[in-house]
């Protein structure tokens, strides 16, 4: 799939998910929601929203608070877990602000119910507001600790059976070792899953890896910050590493 280029520029995917993660936010200084980088991929959103693509936004909190950092400071790891998922709803509103500015209508969904801040997750309204054209924002992840924002990604992408997960990091894709540490560490095009975990392969956690394997859902790992490609990824254009069936 990966290794075609479509001749026109239509949209390969209908409905994506796009999985965030928090640290996505985080320009070069200390602030953990940079205003810049939030517009460049709000802008990227956008893009892809107005090429008719149904959006689902998935986003993390790492940039903020990761439920096992809490250990350290002496935080029980489900009380941190929760603040990890509280995180994860101050960066979904930001993007639900910079979004409506830029004139794409938005709904955040959270999966702890906070009346004022965010309707509840109810899937029904997530697939009418796709329908719509709203971009769906899923925030506090699955809602229960011990999980991650990639199982969310899993499970949200299961449920409003969206074709694909675009999980956008800071790294180009999958290799074959850590291209930190090894200069000779070659990328993949694409994997299959069982290639994948054969190998080893950190694509996502083991709970959002089988979620994706079970249901043959693909996942595309690329590098968020080239500024086009959410959109290459959406024409199908060869960018980072498709993981599938
Ligand atoms: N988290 C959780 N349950 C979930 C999703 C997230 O407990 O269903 C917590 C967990 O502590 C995690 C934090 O929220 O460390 C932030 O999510 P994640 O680490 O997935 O964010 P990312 O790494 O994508 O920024």
């Amino acid at each position: 799939m990966s290794d075609s280029e479509p001749a026109d520029s239509s949209p390969r995917y209908k409905r994506i998910v796009l999985k965030l993660s928090g640290e996505v936010l985080r320009g070069s200084g200390t602030d953990p929601i940079d205003s810049e980088v939030l517009s460049r991929i709000c802008g990227q959103v956008k893009e892809i929203h107005e090429m008719g693509v149904q959006v689902c936004v998935v986003i993390g909190g790492g940039n903020i608070f990761r439920g096992l950092q809490g250990e350290s400071r002496g935080v029980d790891r489900t009380t941190g877990d929760y603040m990890g998922m509280l995180a994860t709803v101050i960066n979904g509103l930001a993007i639900m602000d910079c979004l409506e500015k830029m004139d794409v209508r938005t709904r955040v969904q959270t999966a702890i119910p906070m009346d004022q801040v965010a309707e509840p997750f109810i899937l029904r309204r997530s697939v009418r507001h796709l329908e719509k054209g709203r971009v769906v924002i899923f925030v506090a992840g699955t809602g229960n600790p011990y999980f991650s924002t990639d199982t969310t990604a899993a499970l949200r992408a299961n449920e409003v059976g969206a074709e694909i997960i675009f999980k956008a990091t800071k790294v180009d894709g999958i290799y074959n070792k850590d291209p930190k540490k090894h200069a000779d560490a070659v990328r993949y095009d694409d994997i299959t899953f069982i290639d994948a975990l054969r190998q080893r392969l950190n694509v996502m956690d083991a709970t959002a890896f089988s979620l994706c394997l079970d249901n043959d859902l693909p996942i595309l790992v690329f590098d968020l910050s080239d500024p086009h490609a959410i959109r290459q990824a959406v024409l199908g254009q060869k960018i980072g590493t498709l993981v599938h069936s």
